[in-house]
Order: C-alpha cells, then structure tokens, then sequence
C-alpha cells in the first residue's frame, strides 16, 4: 500500500479544486481497506473515501484525514456476470466487457470515476442507471469491521441514491453485475455514439463535479410548464436543475474563478483557477434565486467535504 502525508487533492478530482490530504494511502484490495480504516481508527483521525474524484468538493484548506483512495482494476468474468472491485474505472469495465461481448450498459459509458462512487450515487445517463446491472454490493463497515453483501433489493436504490449514500460508515469493496450477451463490436459503436452525444451536449472534459444539483421533485404547474417548454416527458416529477436555473437568470452566473456553465447550467465549472469557496459562493447564489423565482430548494448531488 503506497502512503502518503501531505497530499494535494485538487489534481485527484475533476474539478481541480482543494488543499491537501494530511495522510492519503492507495488502497487496492479489501484487505488494504481494512488495514487503512484501522489505521485511521487508532490515529482518532477522520478518513474519507475517493474514488474518481468526479463527484466532490474538496475544501480549500484541505482535509486534517486519512483519505482512502481507490485505485487499480480488478475484475473477474463469468459468462456476463462481473466481480469487480470497486476502485474498477466504469468506462474501462464498461470497454473491457465488450471486448467479452457483455454488454446492455453502454448509456453509463463517459460517467467519469469508479463503480464504488457509481453505485454509491446511482450514477446514471439517457435513462440508464448502474442500479439496473448490480446484482450485489460487498461492503465492510468502518465502525465496526463486519463485512456484508447488499443483495440489490437491499441497497435501496432511487434516483442518485442508495443505502451507502445515506449510511457513509460502510465503504463499497467489491460489486457484482449482471450484463447481456452483445456484439462486441456493436457494444464498443454503442459506447463510441454516447460519448459523442455528451460530448456534443458539453458533458465531457470539464473541470466540473459533473451536474452540481440533483434534479428536484417540482409541483405539477412547474412540471407542467417544463414539459410543454421542452417537449419533453418529466420522470418522478422531476425537472433538470439546469432548466430552473437558467430560468431563474443564473445560467452563466459567475463568482470568482467559477460559473454556472453556459452550456449546461447545473455544472458549476472551475474556469479561472476557482476556489472551493467561489464554487460554495455561487453554488448558494444559485440556491437563492431558484427559491426565490420557484420555491424549490435545489439539494447538491457532489459531495462536499
Ligand atoms: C464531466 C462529468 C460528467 C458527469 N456525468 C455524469 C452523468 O452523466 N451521470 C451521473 O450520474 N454522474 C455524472 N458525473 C458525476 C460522477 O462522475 C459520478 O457521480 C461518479 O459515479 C462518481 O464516481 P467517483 O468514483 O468519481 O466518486 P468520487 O467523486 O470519488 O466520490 C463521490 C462520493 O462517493 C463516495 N465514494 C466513492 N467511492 C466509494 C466507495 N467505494 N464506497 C463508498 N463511498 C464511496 C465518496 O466518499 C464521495 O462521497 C459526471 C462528472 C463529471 C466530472
């Protein structure tokens, strides 16, 4: 296991945002994992979990923890059922899976980051979530050490949710997913046209948390409003955070270093050297004004820490 003591973070994560980590260990394994969170244990230090670092806020002056960074692919194949460790790259598990003709999940390809943060958030895109191919989630418990396996009804998941979102001391290790036979070469067509689209919508490559807000649960006369602007169907009740925020004059909003994309609204992106501050600042800015224009409260899906 490779420890480290005063680490950046900003270059670990998609923002390329935040001081440094008082103590940063790779981890690679459960085993290491448990070796990591003891050790923190004994130090009475508080330790934090990354994976890709595309769904965080790290603070400007840093983190007085252990941080415990996933790293490393690891997975095992069975017909199209996968065992992967959770540090596992998505888009390279989902590339490594065509290439064995397993498939069905090519909607989830571009997410940045590892399965662990997928199924932590539920991570999804174009109608497609992870929660649709995990079978099972292997977790071990900070506290107290138990080891336990999260069958899928057991993991709770809804939109960007799950069990481990709400109950942080149990730290995801392995996952096992379910996929279908493909084509491979129509799997890796597949992946290739959605990253293309994410890449047309401005969705890729920035240095964002990817969308900041959750898309919140509205009443039926904004629902109603939205689907007749946009022609399109809500899902849950829900309207995209970015709509309500460019209705609400914010699109292009800027303080400091950070703005609320012109593209695409709900990504707060650094574009002039942002401080996790000026991302706090605007992020609150933000808030404001979409209470104010709808008294809906927007609720953050990156996590800040
Ligand atoms: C350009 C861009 C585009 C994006 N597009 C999308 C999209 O289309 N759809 C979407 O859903 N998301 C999207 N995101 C957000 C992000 O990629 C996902 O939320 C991703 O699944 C986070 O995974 P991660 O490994 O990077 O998690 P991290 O950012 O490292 O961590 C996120 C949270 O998960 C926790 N965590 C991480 N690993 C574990 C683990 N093993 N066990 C327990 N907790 C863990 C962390 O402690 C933290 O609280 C995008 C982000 C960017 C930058």
């Amino acid at each position: 296991m490779k420890w480290l003591e005063n680490v950046s973070l900003a270059p670990l994560t998609t923002f390329q945002i935040g001081g440094p980590a008082r103590y940063l260990c790779e981890v690679r394994s459960e085993r290491d994992v448990t070796e990591a969170l003891a050790w923190a244990k004994e130090n009475e230090l508080r330790h934090i979990i990354l994976g890709g670092g595309s769904n965080v806020l790290v603070p400007d002056e840093g983190l007085d923890a252990l941080v415990v960074h996933f790293v490393g692919n690891l997975w095992s194949f069975g017909a199209c059922e996968i065992d992967t460790w959770a540090g596992s790259n998505l888009f390279t598990l989902i590339e490594a899976a065509a290439m064995g003709k397993c498939g069905g999940w090519e909607k989830l390809a571009g997410i940045p980051g590892s399965i662990g943060g997928a199924v932590r958030g539920n991570a999804g895109a174009f109608g497609s979530e992870i929660k649709d191919f995990v079978i099972s989630v292997r977790a071990l418990n900070a506290g107290t050490g138990e080891i336990r396996a999260f069958q899928h009804a057991e993991c709770d998941f809804s939109y960007r949710h799950s069990f481990f979102k709400e109950h942080p001391e149990w730290v995801i290790t392995r996952v096992r997913l379910r996929l279908q036979q493909v084509d491979a070469t129509e799997s890796a067509k597949l992946a290739e046209e959605i990253i293309a689209e994410r890449e047309r919508r401005h969705l890729q490559n920035v240095r964002a948390a990817g969308s900041y807000f959750m898309n919140p649960v509205a009443p039926a006369g904004i629902v109603a409003q939205f689907e007749a602007e946009k022609g399109a169907r809500s899902r849950e009740h829900r309207v995209p955070a970015g709509w309500l925020i460019e209705k609400a004059g914010m699109k292009g909003a800027i303080v400091g270093g950070a703005i609320a994309s012109l593209q695409h609204p709900n990504y707060l992106v650094n574009q002039n050297a942002a401080s996790a501050a000026d991302v706090r600042a605007l992020a609150a800015k933000v808030k404001d004004a979409v209470r104010a224009t709808f008294d809906i409260e927007l609720h953050e899906e990156a996590a800040l820490f």
